[in-house]
């Protein structure tokens, strides 16, 4: 009768999460967002981290006797707004985090403390790769072994998800949320309470994924931070049982796309991806002091005519610094 219970209850939860999903108007990233890449996601205000079910629509699934009012609380219901079984980071970091640190305890004595996802070789860090960022410590398994759960918490997230196929995202207690992915077969579902060094799938080669190995996530309101700052993966332990999360740090080591920008900026070099209004793709190039057209046009192979037309300006036009050009 017990497991009746939390079954019925878990199906109330799903619906009421997926009706709060289909009036949020969520914003699914397109194919051009990587796995990880959360930037182009917007931020989402409503709140459906506390449902609160009415007990007459419990008693009609039960027909058993429950107190007025059941209030299912997700972890770290205080800090996300938001409980989204769909989408993997559908949180605005920079909305969220309005202090210059937090101080993270990684494990408290009422849990099960950490358990490392998986043991093996590390193949690929955190950090930029050729064309994109990689949010992740990939680490190298066989098809069908054993991927664990580092923290107590719940299961948010349990699906094929683009980039990262099978995949499994779990809010925690702690306030983080760790994602699991390119797994074989998923062993959890979402809305599931696990414990660290619950198996929340097996190993595999799902999604963009070239070989068997797992991609390891840990990331803070949706901002990722590298893992090896906050696990010894050679000892498969916590380098510390608290982690500080600072803005400083975001800036300058973890918000790998902005720091990519930076560092095309300093090169003189027009970045990002944008599009006009028409669905045309543009570049974004600041002006530096003693730029002249035909300059920026050969740093960035293209020419001041093709310049001046994005930008509707004449090839004698005087460029300020700090202006924006569209490249
Ligand atoms: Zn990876």
């Amino acid at each position: 009768m017990q497991n009746y219970l939390v079954k019925r209850l878990r199906i109330i939860l799903s619906i009421t999460c997926a009706f709060a999903l289909s009036v949020s108007a969520f914003a699914v990233p397109d194919d051009r967002n990587k796995p990880g890449d959360d930037k182009k996601d917007k931020a989402k205000k409503d709140d459906t981290t506390k449902v609160l079910l009415s007990a007459a629509e419990i008693i009609e699934e039960t027909e058993t006797e429950l107190p007025d009012t059941l209030e299912i609380s997700f972890p770290s219901h205080d800090l996300y707004s938001t409980w989204n079984t769909e989408t993997a980071h559908p949180y605005n970091f920079k909305e969220s985090f309005r202090c210059d640190s937090v101080q993270i305890q990684l494990t408290s004595e009422y849990d099960c403390g950490f358990t490392p996802p998986f043991c093996g070789y590390l193949t690929s860090l955190y950090g930029w790769r050729k064309y994109r960022p990689h949010y992740g410590t990939d680490i190298d398994l066989e098809t069908g072994e054993h991927v664990r759960a580092a923290f107590d918490g719940m299961v948010r997230v349990a699906r094929y998800y683009k980039g990262y196929g099978n995949c499994v995202i779990i809010r925690h207690n702690n306030g983080l949320e760790t994602v699991y992915a390119h797994l074989s077969k998923l062993l959890v579902e979402s809305g599931q309470q696990i414990e660290s060094g619950t198996v929340v799938g097996l190993g595999g080669n799902t999604g963009h994924s070239r070989g068997s190995h797992l991609h390891f996530e840990i990331r803070y309101l949706g901002q990722a931070i590298d893992a090896q700052d906050v696990i010894d993966f050679e000892k498969g332990e916590l380098i510390s049982n608290t982690f500080v999360l600072r803005k400083n740090d975001v800036e300058n080591k973890y918000d790998l796309r902005a720091l990519h920008s930076r560092y095309k900026s300093d090169l003189g070099l027009a970045y990002g991806n944008y599009k006009d209004k028409n669905g045309k793709s543009y570049k974004l190039y600041y002006v530096r002091k003693g730029d002249n057209l035909s300059r920026i046009a050969k740093r960035n192979r293209t020419t001041v005519s093709a310049i001046c037309k994005k930008n509707g300006i004449k090839p004698t036009t005087i460029l300020k610094p700090g202006r924006k050009l569209k490249i």
